[in-house]
């Protein structure tokens, strides 16, 4: 038994030095490790959590892109018989620091979504505007840089590389929708945004603001005449402020009728995919 006194009391000491040893290298003991492997999982949870808040968020600002059965076309109709009450209005000249502003408030107020076909110029002075419009989920198009008539085949081009350039550097989105200036399809700027792949847009109703009308007859071009699917041409810039007075009363009657108003790539895509569904399930 005396033999074994000097061996007990070799392994305490060597015990009592592993410990030391391991409190003095700074090893880590058990039972910290595991609460250190056990942190990630809370830090997991806490991102997790706002990205999933985020996410509706997200998917209502996103604009989907313009189906590619569109690209280089002109719509100048609505497609027939089209049954969702959808409509997209659309903001021609701006943006403009009196008028867009109030537009986007209205748009916000009844959570309508829109098309605002922005001239370079104004992008280039105002790109704030250009990024709040996306940002709220607007699809902004391009309705080229100074708004000319007529132009030579390189002035065309530069038209629309100067507004696509403003647009993309306020939005992050190089732009997919064009609207000629004063609707002209025929003539070098629209051939060259068809050639480079824009969809061209015209209208199927117009408020006919650009006349020296009030709001309230702006209000009723629009109220009493949209079918599903219709293109409103409006405007946003500075000499339309009746346009801006206007829309509120536009947004309140046709959302009481049952209208959603959508962007133009929202509406192109219900268009093709009742169009796809007609075809191959609803022969006529
Ligand atoms: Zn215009």
């Amino acid at each position: 038994m005396r033999q074994l006194y000097p061996a007990i009391a070799l392994l305490v000491a060597l015990a009592a030095a592993a410990g030391a040893w391991q409190a003095l290298s700074g090893r880590p003991p058990k039972a910290p490790a595991a609460a250190e492997t056990r942190q990630p999982a809370p830090r997991k949870a806490a991102v997790a959590k706002p990205a999933v808040e985020d996410k509706p968020a997200a998917s209502t600002a996103a604009v989907p892109a313009v189906p590619a059965t569109y690209r280089g076309q002109i719509i100048r109709k609505r497609v027939r018989y089209f049954p969702e009450k959808l409509l997209a209005l659309t903001f021609d000249d701006g943006p403009s620091p009196t008028v867009t502003p109030r537009v986007l408030k209205a748009l916000r107020e009844h959570d309508a979504r829109a098309t605002f076909f922005v001239l370079g110029k104004c992008a280039k002075q105002w790109p704030e505007l250009v990024r709040q419009a996306a940002q709220e989920g607007h699809a902004i198009g391009s309705h080229s840089y100074t708004h000319p008539a007529k132009t030579s085949p390189a002035e065309a081009c530069s038209q629309l590389e100067r507004t696509a350039g403003f647009i993309e550097a306020a939005t992050g989105r190089k732009p997919q929708l064009f609207r000629p200036p004063y609707g002209i399809t025929k003539g070098n700027l629209c051939d060259t945004a068809l050639t480079q792949g824009y969809t061209g847009v015209l209208w199927t109703i117009s408020s006919a603001d650009s006349r020296p009308i009030g709001a309230s007859v702006i209000a009723h071009n629009v109220i009493h005449t949209p079918n599903p699917g219709d293109i409103v041409l409006m405007h946003d810039a500075e000499t339309h402020p009746a346009t801006a007075a206007a829309l509120p009363q536009i947004l309140r009657e046709l959302s009481a009728a049952g209208f959603r108003f959508v962007t133009l790539p929202e509406l192109l895509q219900a268009w093709e995919q009742w169009q796809g569904g007609g075809k191959t399930t609803a022969p006529r």
